[in-house]
């Protein structure tokens, strides 16, 4: 499983960040906390607290694309454990006899996952250390109201027609984990 460069910072630990986030600021209403197990879902979203619905909107986002490409991956797949933080660990030991490119597209969407987590819970950090895909450099800055990263290095911009060039989390997710692999398979020769 690909990560952040830091061993243990990973989508499962962003993700047990904002869930514990959520269970120190929960909603007020009995099924508030419905979206911590699954089954017995019910409505939890509360116009009078954005933020909370807006993270219970985006692990539901989260487990339902984890749990889309486990099952395309593997139909005969094990049930989805009880608590939504197990849901990378369970992905993995249910796809890890997959052919190699269809494990890398989970490791892609496991790095977006850790990307938008952090993005969720505030932390922009993470955008930083990643190289422009475009002109290598390292600078790019998270842009909130485009929902893209951007590149601020002006050689580049004026390489792109006097345009900074965006991507998509997707993008850097699919750069980072290429990268990784191919740094891999030239230490191995
Ligand atoms: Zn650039």
């Amino acid at each position: 499983m690909v990560q952040g460069d830091d061993a243990t910072d990973t989508a499962a630990a962003r993700l047990r960040q904002l869930h514990t986030y959520f269970r120190e600021h929960p909603v007020r209403s009995a099924e508030g906390h419905s979206y911590t197990h699954f089954g017995n879902r019910s409505t939890v979203v509360n116009p009078g607290l954005p933020f909370n619905a807006r993270v219970v909107e985006h692990i539901d986002r989260t487990v339902a694309e984890v749990t889309a490409y486990t099952r395309e991956t593997n139909p005969d797949a094990a049930p989805l454990p009880d608590s939504v933080l197990d849901v990378y660990r369970w992905c993995v030991e249910n796809t890890s006899h997959a052919p190699e490119t269809v494990q890398q597209r989970r490791d892609i969407l496991a790095y977006r996952h850790y990307l938008e987590h952090a993005i969720a819970a505030g932390d922009t950090r993470v955008i930083r250390p990643h190289r422009c895909p475009d002109c290598g450099t390292i600078g790019l800055h998270w842009q909130e109201t485009r929902g893209k990263a951007i590149c601020m290095n002006r050689h580049c911009a004026r390489d792109n027609g006097g345009t900074h060039r965006e991507y998509s989390l997707a993008q850097l997710a699919f750069e980072h984990v290429t990268a990784r692999k191919n740094l891999r398979s030239v230490s191995a020769t």
